[in-house]
């Protein structure tokens, strides 16, 4: 099992003691997620410290209100372990940075990921109208696959990303009463679906209102088979292989087996 999205640098956890569950959890490797040169740095010194934890870097578009040079994410581009770039995208939830900011900042972040042969993760909030034609114009040099991450747009769109060959992750919320998820979830073919907790947020029942760990994947992964008609163990084997297609970098260190 793999948790394809997690910050486990952050705050709230003891990152060595949350690790040290991973092999009983059955979770073969997670990606910790930086999302501001502290953070990515952090995420990196994690992964060197520990076997299965692998690292992605990058400047969330929020944090650009605090932070403007991508000097400090450069030197871990080349790092073994950091198997992707992000998480970058566009988030109009928040006033700030303005827009144009968020855009040009985004930009910027894609064409590094492409120059580094680094995978994207992207973050969309409230931002469908302008992600799409940026990704789409960018699709045909973006030749090391991308995620959405923590899907949470339309079916429609769902469909129009898969067309574009990239991958679809969906976090906790589906498990949540009222989801209504199912058409969404269906839509994403076999060989893009991912599946991750984003924790500390967005905890997947039962645990829903307490704090959420990587382990957690699990009723996520068993909420997309539910959805999909298919049993628990080929949905984990999935999404397990789909996250070593997208994250290469990986399979250095752990094998193809699994
Ligand atoms: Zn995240």
């Amino acid at each position: 099992m793999i948790d394809s999205h997690c910050h486990i640098t952050d705050k709230r956890y003891n990152a060595d003691e949350v690790v040290s569950t991973f092999a009983e959890d059955g979770l073969e490797a997670v990606v910790t997620i930086g999302y501001d040169t502290a953070t990515s740095i952090e995420a990196v010194r994690l992964a060197e410290k520990h076997e299965r934890v692998f690292a992605s870097v990058g400047i969330h578009p929020n944090e650009f209100t605090h932070e403007d040079s991508l000097d400090g994410i450069l030197p871990l581009l080349s790092h073994p372990k950091v198997v992707a770039y992000g998480e970058i995208g566009l988030d109009y939830y928040w006033d700030e940075p303005e827009r144009d900011v968020q855009k040009r900042k985004f930009i910027e972040q894609i064409e590094l990921a492409i120059s580094a042969r680094l995978p994207i993760i992207i973050h969309s909030r409230d931002c469908d109208g302008d992600m799409l034609p940026i990704l789409k114009s960018y699709a045909p040099r973006i030749t090391d696959g991308l995620v959405m991450h923590c899907f949470s747009s339309s079916e429609e769109l769902a469909k129009e990303y898969a067309k574009l060959g990239f991958y679809i992750s969906f976090a906790g919320p589906i498990t949540f009463k009222n989801a209504k998820k199912g058409d969404i979830i269906r839509a994403v073919p076999d060989d893009l679906i991912l599946a991750e907790t984003d924790c500390p947020y967005l905890t997947p029942m039962p645990h829903r209102g307490k704090l959420n760990y990587p382990a957690y994947v699990r009723y996520t992964i068993e909420k997309l088979a539910e959805e999909r008609g298919v049993d628990f163990e080929y949905m984990e084997r999935l999404t397990t292989v789909n996250a070593k297609k997208l994250f290469k970098k990986i399979v250095d260190f752990t094998g193809e087996k699994i």
